[in-house]
């Protein structure tokens, strides 16, 4: 990919399914991007799930900026508030290879959705030295078109599916058709990278995870989710990670059945139908919010 098809991808831009058309050239979009990538932290992650994190870490590099409007996200102040500093693709390479030199078991992408044509770039900077596999870790709101740009690059898919319902996704996170671009964009990384793949060491070298979080209020959704992927994709062509670390970060306090930690017996529920589903993957204790989740954004890795 050259600068010219950059231009071309975000000006008007349509690389994520809001296609709001913003030209990135001169402003940012619905999503806070603009240009060139915008950097928050990079470096070794202890808390993605163990065949991701192994025990060096993953070489997670956060992205600012989001096409989702989540009014709980634990990031806001990198999804919503678009902290960060704006690097070139080159850097951006040279960001992955400290990463590589510090023992990273792999290259963590975190929402690079809006970031895909510079990413590429940076990518093809530095593949030549580049080792271990990169993962695509998103919040799932991910048009196919775009996934394929990038798919040849990709090793693992880390993706959420947040919602099954509409009406949730619409009021939570601001996208009505959530559920369905979520489904398609799981639907095409299964395709693409087959059954999860592990080296000797059980860190995994391909495949897809599908994450879920679990909402307060919400577990009856969660199961319908559970129920659709099994019967969509199996259980054994992905792994499963359920999620229990909801805490109400950010305008969660504006949906009063949000604003609370869940229940033991909601997370219990979802675990039993994940059982019973027969699903293989992780399933999260529902333990306390640990603040490790949460990490600083203080530009931290960025320019040294
Ligand atoms: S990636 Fe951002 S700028 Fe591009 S269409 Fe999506 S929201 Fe708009």
């Amino acid at each position: 990919m050259e600068t010219a098809d950059i231009d071309f991808l975000i000006s008007p831009c349509r690389i994520c399914p809001r296609k709001c058309g913003a030209d990135r050239q001169s402003s940012v979009g619905f999503c806070g991007a603009g240009k060139n990538p915008r950097v928050a932290k990079a470096y070794l992650h202890m808390w993605e799930e163990p065949c991701i994190s192994g025990t060096r870490g993953s070489g997670t590099v956060f992205f600012s900026g989001c096409s989702l409007k989540c009014c709980y996200c634990q990031n806001y102040k990198i999804s919503a508030e678009s902290f960060g500093a704006d690097i070139s693709p080159k850097a951006l390479g040279d960001i992955f290879l400290r990463l590589r030199d510090k023992g990273a078991h792999n290259i963590n992408l975190v929402t690079p959705t809006h970031y895909i044509p510079q990413i590429i770039i940076a990518l093809d900077s530095v593949k030549h030295r580049l080792d271990i596999p990169i993962v695509y870790n998103t919040g799932g709101y991910d048009s196919v078109s775009s996934l394929k740009l990038i798919d040849d690059y990709i090793d693992i898919y880390l993706t959420d599916i947040k919602y099954r319902s509409s009406v949730l996704s619409k009021k939570y996170s601001d996208a009505e058709d959530y559920f369905d671009v979520a489904s398609a964009a799981a639907e095409f990384m299964i395709s693409q990278k087959g059954k999860p793949v592990f080296d000797e060491s059980g860190l995994m070298k391909s495949g897809v995870i599908i994450r879920h979080m679990v909402l307060p209020s919400c577990r009856r959704d969660s199961e319908d989710i559970l129920d659709y992927i099994h019967s969509e994709f199996g259980c054994g062509s992905f792994l499963l990670s359920l999620m229990s670390q909801y805490t109400p970060f950010y305008r969660s306090s504006e949906h009063k059945e949000i604003n609370r930690r869940i229940s033991t017996y909601e997370y219990e529920c979802v675990v039993e139908k994940a059982r019973e589903l027969g699903f293989e993957g992780y399933m999260q204790e529902r333990s306390s919010a640990k603040e490790e989740y949460t990490p600083d954004f203080d530009l931290s890795g960025v320019f040294e």
